[in-house]
């Protein structure tokens, strides 16, 4: 007798606990519903960059002076400057400048450093491709302007996630118990 009344003792808190943990599951879906969706219709929709975003690197090629400061300061040596010394004029002529971004790790180091601002860093980012060796860009397409997510009429920019609406990239109030739960 005793151990049936256990027995429905531990069923009846197994049971409170499980209404528990449902309940749990409505609330978190029920915080979802009242928030904006966060995902976007990519290529329809692109998201704008942040104003420091560091994409494919801009060149302007009748700026650079050949120093190679920005080989210098890349962690990976990675620019590939080519020059020749003009002795008529006693300067050194750039020949070619390329940057592969199958390898650069778009630090930033060479935009800052490069003593003539003929680097810059753009808001493109989008630089997949069937073959890397197609990242390899020569002073021809390093020096193509880019293309702005906001003046591109074909999509529809969407502003980025820190200007969403206040509380939307908070967790859930009851976060902490849903973690326990999944423990
Ligand atoms: S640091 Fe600037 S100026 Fe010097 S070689 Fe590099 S790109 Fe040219
Ligand atoms: S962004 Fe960094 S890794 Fe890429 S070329 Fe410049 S210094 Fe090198």
């Amino acid at each position: 007798m005793f151990s049936m009344v256990r027995g429905l003792q531990i069923y009846g808190q197994q049971a409170i606990q499980a209404a528990k943990y449902i309940g749990q599951g409505f609330m978190v879906t029920l915080d979802h519903m009242n928030r904006l969706p966060i995902t976007i219709q990519y290529p329809y929709e692109k998201s704008v960059p942040s104003e420091r975003f560091r994409g494919r690197i801009h060149f302007e090629f009748d700026k650079c002076i050949a120093c190679e400061v920005c080989v210098r300061v890349c962690p990976i040596n990675l620019p590939v400057v080519d020059w020749e010394f003009e002795r008529n004029i006693r300067k050194k002529q750039l020949k070619s400048y390329s940057i592969d971004f199958g390898v650069c790790i778009f630090c930033g180091n060479c935009v800052e450093y490069c003593p003539t601002n003929c680097l810059s860093m753009t808001e493109e980012y989008e630089l997949s491709t069937y073959d890397r060796h197609e990242l390899n860009h020569d002073q021809i397409a390093l020096g193509r302007l880019p293309i702005s997510v906001i003046e591109d009429s074909t999509i529809r920019a969407i502003s980025g996630l820190t200007q969403l609406p206040k509380g939307i990239l908070e967790g859930h109030s009851d976060s902490k118990n849903v973690t326990n739960f999944l423990h």
